[in-house]
């Protein structure tokens, strides 16, 4: 894992030092000695990660973190604010500015470079996720991210795991303002809890009596439901191992004993937020994903997806000496069902093919919607004479029972004609797709609701 890392500080032999552990371990390295400096380099997008000192001349940490979290441009850079003295008061205005992490001063190495991994490892996950949420802004489909970097964090639910009651009910009350708060003091249970689903985010203590918290931490990384939630880990300052160990496994972020009331809600609030702009970005991806692909209306794939597929198919079943059919579908007069009943129940009919087709033909076979009434299906490993019987089936399918529109109200028939063709030698996917739609002409030409193959 590397990455390209701005040290900012005003004292050089500071930035020296920090530069050189880093530069042990890989990093790329980048130094400035003020805030307006360190603006510039991020603004021309040259560093993954901000290591920043809070007390400098001018322009001082807190400001130039505001400055970057305010930009759209520079907004996902993680931050690493570090402070002169281990003071909460300090962290808590960093993680107000937007801070991601701290460090004290003097940096202590193993920290360093613990923190430095994670969030290179965290920002290499959000750049990939915005990244395909900009193709998909360009596809059309809308971009949450900005509206969730607005996102003040509260809000959402939370699972305290911890047996000390009385230190579960101060976080309890820490966060019960703004968050809805539950108290599991049973490891086991918490782990059961959490894969129910339903909350945000974990706060697990790893001074448990007869339990180490680190496993059940590696337990919430590796279920499904729960891997990507914030975790954050309570701890005591002889737990400095365990933490790194935790950090190392995923989990967020940590605090110290005893627990600042301020830092606490600060840290839960910055980790909702992380998580919710992740979330905002998985959701944009999935959408555009489907959107690049899913015939909105049937839910079945579309011409894009088809025109991807169909090549990869064809080659593999020429390739195995297998035969591979193809029919086109055409519904019989839909113009009418249009001009008659109205738009809606036009939709109300394909659908409901999509339907009918999805039922009768088999899992392997590919369904999709090429547009307006016209519906292909391919059917790998199949030669004309099986695929002449499924597209029977799909026919009568259609005809036999009559299409439901106006919500039920009124009931209509309706017919297709179907063409079909095979491919068993030859590779060309376009081919194959003329001689099935020579074949639908041919149906259509005979009358319609009617069958008829490709004679090549
Ligand atoms: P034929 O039997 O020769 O296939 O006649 P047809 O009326 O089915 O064919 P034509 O191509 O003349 O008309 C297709 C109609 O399908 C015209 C178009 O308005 C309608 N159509 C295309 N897409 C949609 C859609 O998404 N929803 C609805 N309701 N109608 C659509
Ligand atoms: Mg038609
Ligand atoms: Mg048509």
């Amino acid at each position: 894992m590397t990455a390209r890392v701005l040290v900012v500080d005003d004292v050089l032999p500071n930035v020296k030092l920090l530069e050189a552990r880093l530069s042990a371990e890989y990093f790329d390295v980048l130094t400035a000695m003020n805030g307006p400096e360190a603006l510039a380099i991020c603004a021309q997008g040259l560093c993954d990660i901000v290591l920043l000192d809070v007390m400098m001349p001018g322009m001082d940490g807190f400001e130039v973190c505001t400055r970057l979290k305010a930009d759209p441009a520079t907004a996902h850079i993680p931050v690493v604010m570090v402070t002169a003295l281990d003071q909460p008061a300090a962290r808590v205005r960093g993680l107000d500015a937007g801070a991601d992490d701290f460090l004290t001063k003097p940096v202590d190495e193993i920290a360093l470079l613990a923190r430095v991994r994670s969030l290179a490892r965290l920002k290499v996950v959000l750049d990939e996720l915005r990244a395909r949420a900009d193709t998909a802004s360009t596809l059309g489909v809308p971009n949450a991210s900005l509206s969730t970097m607005s996102d003040n964090g509260t809000g959402g639910r939370v699972l305290v795991v911890d047996d000390r009651t009385g230190s579960s009910e101060r976080i309890k009350g820490a966060l019960s303002k703004d968050y809805q708060v539950e108290v599991e003091a049973d490891p086991q249970e918490a782990l059961f809890r959490a894969a129910e689903g339903a909350y945000d985010l974990f706060v697990i203590s790893l001074g448990l009596k007869d339990y180490d918290g680190l496993r059940l931490c590696s337990q919430l990384r590796s279920l499904e439901r729960t891997r990507n939630l914030p975790i954050l880990m309570i701890a005591d300052v002889e737990d400095r191992t365990r933490i790194l160990r935790g950090l190392d496994m995923g989990v967020n972020d940590y605090l110290l004993r005893p627990v600042d009331r301020n830092e606490l809600l600060a840290r839960v609030r910055t980790q909702m937020r992380r998580k919710r702009y992740a979330d905002a970005l998985r959701e944009n991806v999935q959408a555009s994903i489907e959107m690049a692909i899913v015939d909105a209306l049937t839910g079945l794939n579309n011409r894009r997806y088809l025109e991807n597929h169909l090549g990869g198919l064809v080659d593999q079943s020429v390739t195995r000496r297998r035969p591979v059919s193809m029919m086109i579908l055409d519904i019989d007069h839909f113009k009418k069902v249009n001009d008659t009943y109205g738009h809606d129940a036009g939709d109300d009919v394909l659908r409901q093919v999509a339907q009918r087709l999805r039922r009768t033909v088999r899992q392997a076979d590919l369904i999709c919607r090429l547009g307006g009434e016209e519906f292909v299906v391919v059917m790998p490993d199949t030669g004309i004479e099986i695929a002449t019987k499924v597209a029977e089936r799909v026919r009568q399918s259609v005809e036999t029972s009559l299409f439901s529109i106006e919500e039920g109200r009124r009931s209509i028939p309706v017919t297709i004609s179907v063409g079909l063709a095979q491919s068993d030698r030859d590779r060309n996917p376009d081919a194959l797709y003329k001689r099935a739609d020579r074949a639908l002409y041919r149906s259509k030409n005979e009358g319609r609701n009617r069958v008829s193959a490709d004679a090549a």
